[in-house]
């Protein structure tokens, strides 16, 4: 038997006062309406709790120089959230309509969001909701979307490890969807980790355990050769809107970026000179280290340059302190 590990502090424990709610049912969406915050009422056989019809996305609304709130990619999020809900059978939202009332619930609780570095969590959650044994495609949906304010997580940087026993995500599976289980299912090696000393784990391929994908809740990115780099997309990895943001603003920068894949042979490694993470709870966190079956693959003590003028340059963007020319911040 094993204990969940207590030593973390939790990262968000309270929502802001109020939610937005929307229910869907027979084929059509209800009208939404932002509700007081109050506990969920579900019948024991809720399908989500049952058979995991359950997707969300995350991103944050940052606090401009002038007091207003921006949305960072709430279209981007909202589309990748269509396209998880497309995995589990789940009803696809209206994107724009959405975005709109997301920025009315950040707008009414607008008081409750912190200052920078801080931002406020927009987590929206849609699950299926029928009282239904039979296991089948869902036919009805509760969509919440909750505020939470947090802080910017792993300052001091962190340390990670691949897992070379556990798999997060098979070719054919969920793992490029924003699933419950496929977090649920990453938790056992994430708690091993934890207690050997590590932040994270990286996971690796299902099918040769050899490529690294991406990191429990955040993608990879590595400075090689003088180029950010970091492992392509497929089916088995979360294409991150922090990950996209990197390449694009790299590129607009004129520093080659490449999508290319990073194996766990030291050979890979040789002419990596920076890693980093990317993610919106993450941000881009400094990685000290990589240990692969007890081996260092990767060591740097402190930030590498590209990594913090990346890192800097985006924060910079969502927080209103430089031009966006890029369209990705949306006032709320
Ligand atoms: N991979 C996984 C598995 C994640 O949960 C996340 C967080 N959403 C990311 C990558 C990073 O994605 P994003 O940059 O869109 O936050």
């Amino acid at each position: 038997m094993h204990s969940p590990a207590k030593k973390k502090a939790p990262f968000g424990t309270r929502t802001t006062a109020h939610l937005f709610v929307q229910r869907y049912q027979e084929g059509a969406w209800g009208p939404g309406r932002i509700e007081p915050a109050a506990p969920l009422a579900l019948a024991p056989l809720t399908h989500a709790l049952h058979y995991g019809a359950s997707i969300f996305e995350g991103f944050k609304a940052h606090r401009q120089p002038d007091g207003t709130l921006a949305l960072f990619r709430p279209l981007d999020h909202l589309r990748r959230l269509n396209r998880s809900a497309a995995r589990m059978c789940l009803p696809q939202v209206d994107a724009e309509g959405l975005a709109r009332r997301i920025a009315e619930l950040v707008r009414t609780d607008a008081a409750q969001a912190p200052s920078p570095p801080d931002a406020l969590y927009v987590r929206p959650l849609l699950f299926a909701d029928g009282a239904v044994l039979g296991y089948g495609t869902p036919t009805s949906a509760t969509l919440i979307v909750a505020l939470v304010a947090v802080p910017a997580l792993f300052k001091g940087g962190v340390r990670l490890r691949t897992e070379t026993h556990y798999v997060r995500a098979a070719p054919g599976g969920t793992g490029s969807a924003k699933c419950a289980g496929n977090y649920a299912g990453a938790l056992r090696a994430q708690e091993l980790a934890h207690a050997e000393g590590f932040d994270e784990v990286l996971w690796l391929d299902a099918h040769e355990r050899r490529w690294l994908e991406e990191a429990g809740g955040m993608n990879l990115m590595l400075v090689r050769g003088g180029a950010l780099s970091t492992p392509p997309l497929s089916d088995t990895i979360l294409a991150g809107i922090t990950r996209d943001s990197l390449l694009a603003l790299a590129r607009a920068s004129g520093l080659p970026a490449e999508e290319r894949p990073i194996s766990v042979d030291p050979a890979d490694w040789r002419d990596v000179s920076e890693a980093f993470t990317s993610g919106t709870a993450a941000g881009t966190a400094h990685i000290r280290e990589i240990v692969h079956e007890g081996r260092v693959l990767f060591t740097r003590s402190e930030p590498g340059p590209l990594a913090r003028q990346l890192g800097e340059r985006l924060e910079r963007i969502k927080f209103g302190l430089e031009p966006d020319p890029f369209g990705w911040r949306a006032p709320a």
